[in-house]
């Protein structure tokens, strides 16, 4: 959907709910990951883009003057009541949650909210992997900014949304989501420090390419803790090498450490060092327009991720092995699963002039191979947060 049609769909929306027009409008993206997965909790790096897919937030000065918000959600239609005598406590229903999270921050700032109705529209598909929750967090935050007159520094902001989303909706996210929700510009990649919360914009504006976001539609529940075990042997890692985090080691350090490693803890490391300097690199060979060298850097990110991290699954491998037989002489430049894994995305770099053409020919090749219908997004990098009306 484009930009205009949801803000035109997200007025019409807010005006049957609430018997008015919004006020103040602003809008959120959801993200992708190009690369550096598993990179975030051992302090190293990400390369994410904002797509075009965004979440709004509309409201309106509520009519009677009561303290308290009202909030529906084109994708949840009951009407949430939030009080606003007194801090913001979670509640039902769960999704809410992201929203009062937001809320509560801005009170813990000391900033005063008026008594509002809210409305939330989005095309980012709900928990597919594409942050549909920080474009939530980040569109409440740049709407309530607007409404209170209150500008608040993007770090802050970005930081303020993680925290809505560790306090309020009980998820222990990093800060890639709600950073690149808030500073993506179009036409460029974020690089983030997930150590020192530095950010680089990176320059990708070519307009032969196109970025073809292709979600498995699986999602493999994890038996035994999957995620937490990773983060522990990444730990253990470290603390056989005598450094912080992995973000401090080279693959010459591994080498030399590599009797006395687990096994499985060694080929967990080699992924997470090798995967930090396949994301710096990437960002050099992007400003370089060096692409057949970003797409070999993207497909062994996901082949490190399958066979040493082992957090990829049968579907997004069948993804990544469809993209590559096509290969540069079919428009396709590279490709891997994003996200945390065992399901959800796999983004390809692709020829902007064959984005269709490909999203048919990948379509089809997984629906015979898995029996499973994908959904496709096609995007260029995107822009952060805005507003759209004040
Ligand atoms: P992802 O961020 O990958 O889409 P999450 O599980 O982190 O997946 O977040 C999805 C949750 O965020 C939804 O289940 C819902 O609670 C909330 N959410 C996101 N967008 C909306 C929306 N437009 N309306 C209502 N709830 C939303
Ligand atoms: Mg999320």
């Amino acid at each position: 959907m484009s930009l205009d049609h949801l803000v035109q769909k997200t007025k019409q929306q807010f005006t049957v709910k609430f018997n008015q027009a919004p006020r103040w409008l602003a809008a959120a993206p959801g993200r992708v990951n190009v690369i550096g997965e598993h990179t975030d909790y051992n302090d190293g790096f990400v390369l994410p883009m904002a797509i075009e897919n965004c979440t709004l937030a509309a409201a309106a000065p509520a009519s009677n003057g009561a303290m308290r918000l009202r909030l529906c959600s084109g994708e949840k239609p009951e009407m949430v009541e939030i009080p606003l005598n007194g801090k913001v406590a979670r509640g039902e229903p769960a999704w809410a949650n992201y929203v009062r999270g937001v809320i509560a921050g801005f009170q813990d700032l000391g900033i005063q909210l008026p008594a509002l109705d809210i409305f939330i529209e989005s095309d980012v598909p709900l928990g597919g992997g594409l942050s549909s929750s920080a474009s939530l967090e980040v569109a409440t935050a740049t709407l309530l900014e607007v409404v209170t007159s209150r500008q608040l520094d993007p770090v802050q902001k970005a930081l303020l949304c993680q925290k809505a989303e560790h306090e309020y909706a009980g998820m222990p996210c990093g800060i890639m989501d709600q950073f690149i929700s808030v500073m993506g510009k179009a036409g460029h990649l974020l690089l983030l420090d997930c150590r020192s919360r530095q950010t680089e914009l990176v320059p990708m504006n070519d307009p032969k390419l196109s970025f073809l976001i292709v979600n498995t539609n699986v999602k493999h529940e994890l038996t035994g803790g999957g995620y937490a075990r990773r983060r522990e042997q990444c730990y253990e890692a470290a603390r056989v090498l005598g450094v912080p985090m992995l973000r401090d080691a080279t693959l010459a350090q591994l080498e030399a450490a590599k009797d006395r490693l687990d096994p499985v803890v060694y080929r967990r490391a080699r992924h997470v060092i090798g995967e930090i300097e396949r994301t710096t690199q990437a960002a050099r060979e992007i400003k370089a327009g060096n692409w057949a060298v970003v797409g070999q850097l993207m497909y062994a990110s996901h082949d490190s991720l399958r066979d040493d991290y082992e957090v990829s699954c049968p579907e997004l491998d069948t993804v990544v092995e469809l993209a590559r037989n096509i290969g540069p002489s079919g428009g396709v430049i590279g490709c891997r699963m994003t996200g945390g894994g065992f399901g959800g995305c796999a983004v390809a770099l692709v020829e902007a002039a064959r984005v269709e053409q490909l999203t048919r020919q990948i379509t089809q090749g997984y629906v015979k191979r898995t029996g499973i219908q994908p959904s496709c997004f096609v995007s260029r990098p995107a822009n952060g947060a805005r507003v759209i009306a004040s």
